[in-house]
């Protein structure tokens, strides 16, 4: 039998200008209805911002019976904030979260798997902020983010919260986030399978979307902050996506990741020094390097 998956929802609103039609709240609607009739709980991450100005979502999903987390205040790369102004953001996420949901907030992912070496500062800033664990690094090369030398499994962050890295499959040179939006969109469901198969019993898996990648009719926008073939591909493979998402909600699914990091709480995990981060890769200095750049 497949492993089992956890099923995580980043929420945020990707409208490059606010003059165009606000998609988000059905789209996230529409997610959390294919939640409820496959009576699946998942952990659902909210952008600070769009909670403030629609508690209604964070309501619903809270009422549904889904762990509530925090996808930042206002959805920029960590390493593009100052410390303070970090710390600031995510306190006030937090609270604001657990006001709308009535729940512990505990659980932090970074926009865009932005923790990496150059913002390796904030890791002890989200336990000083109240987060247990964080779903926030992709440990791999990435031409986005990424943080080469991580473990893959579960790791706790020395003085820090637990980390859940986000699940890599190898295919020949490349290692891929198989379970993240932008592949499942793409990539063919045998690559799922493939990497499901040689998923190690240590790790802790979860499958992570956003509501958007649902939209099938909104126009294209580039975005700014990712460039305009990231942008392209954003806007590629949306008509697959409720399928796909579908296939994994039929498959095992495994509990909200709170609940994953209670269960490991007392556990021996490995420990990794986030001002000691292991060596990056000529690729991954290269990729993160261009971005900082940006
Ligand atoms: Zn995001």
């Amino acid at each position: 039998m497949a492993p089992a998956v956890t099923v995580t929802l980043d929420v945020e609103d990707l409208r490059p200008d606010h003059d165009l039609p606000e998609r988000v709240v059905a789209m996230t609607d529409l997610v959390l209805d294919m939640l409820a009739d496959a009576k699946v709980r998942a952990s659902i991450f909210v952008v600070g911002e769009l909670a403030e100005r629609r508690p209604r979502l964070v309501r619903r999903a809270a009422r549904d019976g889904h762990e509530i987390g925090l996808h930042s205040w206002a959805h920029v790369p960590i390493q593009t904030q100052q410390p303070e102004d970090f710390l600031a953001d995510i306190r006030r996420g937090r609270t604001l979260l657990q006001d709308l949901s009535g729940q512990e907030i505990t659980g932090y992912r970074a926009p865009m798997m932005s923790l990496v070496p150059a913002s390796s500062w904030a890791v002890p800033l989200i336990a000083e902020a109240g987060f247990t664990y964080s779903s926030s690094v992709l440990p791999g090369p990435s031409p986005l983010y990424g943080w080469p030398g991580l473990p893959r499994r579960p790791f706790r962050w020395a003085d820090g919260p637990i980390e859940f890295p986000c699940p890599m499959v190898r295919l020949g040179p490349i290692d891929l986030p198989y379970l993240g939006g932008t592949y499942l969109r793409l990539l063919p469901v045998a690559v799922r399978r493939f990497g499901l198969r040689r998923a190690a019993s240590d790790e802790a898996l979860w499958a992570y979307c956003h509501p958007w990648e649902f939209d099938t009719d909104e126009a294209f926008h580039p975005h700014d902050h990712i460039g305009t073939l990231a942008s392209r591909i954003a806007w590629l493979g949306r008509s697959r996506m409720g399928r796909q998402l579908g296939r994994i909600l039929g498959e095992p699914v495994a509990s909200p990741l709170t609940e994953v990091a209670a269960g490991l709480a007392g556990d021996d995990l490995p420990v990794v020094d986030p001002s000691r981060p292991p060596a990056l890769g000529s690729v991954a200095r290269w990729a993160n390097g261009r971005l900082r750049q940006r």
